[in-house]
């Protein structure tokens, strides 16, 4: 009778057999990603809201599939993070991201307070290989830990409370700061923000987007900025499309801004030749 009951479900849900081999399809050629290196770097940066001079850069992994072309990360973080492929992924992306900041480190073309932001998996962190990975990169390549960021979500925090805020603190010894991504999306307690050592939130994508349009999350903008700078935490707001966010944000005391109306993530190369025109 299982295996009727089974057989029934598929009969009445072929979709869920299509996406059954659509994802096991997805997780070999991602297999094949990670060993023929088909994963790259694009870089978005983050500004100050007062001069619009770059704060920091975050690194945002993509796939070059040899048929489709420039994959999302959205597509394969899920899969990569149920098979455990995002351990090695992020092996190769903080590779690439700090082999690249010691070159420009090198080249003198680092901003003095910029930072790189790299995106940390929960899997980095629950299976606790973040501060083993970043040592091994501070081995391999010359840069300064000052100069990096870790950029940890909200939810993934609240999994292990007090595993999440030993880890940190060590992350936070080496001397890297760290910032909350998608901030507001949780449900992380003020008071235990507070006790973590955190030096950044982001305001998350969905609050900008409706600025001008919806004046609760206008308010909630405002209530975020006024907490995080209470709390001695300076602001990132994302996803900044348009020219009426910008000014209500920079407005509302948002210290960086980042999104599409400022610059949409670039290529190595179109990023160092940034850095190149603003160090002139
Ligand atoms: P995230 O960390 O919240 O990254 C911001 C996402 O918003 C990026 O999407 C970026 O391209 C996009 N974005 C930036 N400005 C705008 C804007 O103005 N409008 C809109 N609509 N979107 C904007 P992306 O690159 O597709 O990355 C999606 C997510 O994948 C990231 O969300 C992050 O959670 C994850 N991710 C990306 N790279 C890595 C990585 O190296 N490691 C890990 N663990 N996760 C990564
Ligand atoms: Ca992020
Ligand atoms: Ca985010
Ligand atoms: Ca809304």
């Amino acid at each position: 009778a299982k295996s009727q009951g089974r057989n029934c479900y598929a009969l009445f849900r072929p979709e869920l057999e299509d996406s059954a081999i659509a994802r096991s399809q997805l997780e070999r050629d991602f297999r094949l990603a990670i060993s023929r290196e088909q994963l790259i770097c694009h870089y978005q940066p983050i500004l100050n809201a007062t001069d619009m001079s770059i704060a920091a850069i975050e690194v945002l992994v993509r796939w070059e599939h040899p048929k489709r072309g420039l994959v999302s990360p959205a597509e394969f973080i899920s899969v990569a993070e149920h098979t455990g492929q995002v351990v090695e992924m992020s092996n190769q992306v903080f590779s690439m991201a700090l082999a690249s900041l010691a070159d420009w480190e090198a080249k003198g073309l680092w901003p003095r307070s910029a930072k790189i932001a790299l995106n940390v998996s929960a899997l980095q962190l629950a299976r606790d290989i973040l501060i083993g990975q970043l040592k091994s990169m501070g081995d391999r390549y010359t840069f300064s830990f000052s100069n990096v960021e870790i950029e940890i979500t909200e939810s993934m925090l609240m999994q292990d409370a007090e595993e999440s805020a030993r880890i940190l603190e060590s992350v936070r010894e080496m001397g890297l700061s760290i910032s909350i991504d998608d901030f507001g999306t949780g449900y992380s307690s003020l008071n235990y923000l507070r006790r973590l050592p955190i030096n950044v939130l982001k305001i998350d994508r969905s609050f900008v987007k409706d600025i001008g349009h919806d004046r609760s999350d206008e308010q909630i903008i405002n209530a975020t900025i006024d907490l995080a700078h209470n709390l001695n935490l300076k602001v990132v707001s994302e996803g900044v499309e348009t020219e009426t966010q910008m000014a209500f944000l920079k407005d509302a005391g948002s210290d960086y801004l980042q999104g599409f109306h400022l610059s949409k993530p670039l290529s190595r190369s179109a990023m160092e030749e940034w850095l190149e025109s603003e160090s002139r």
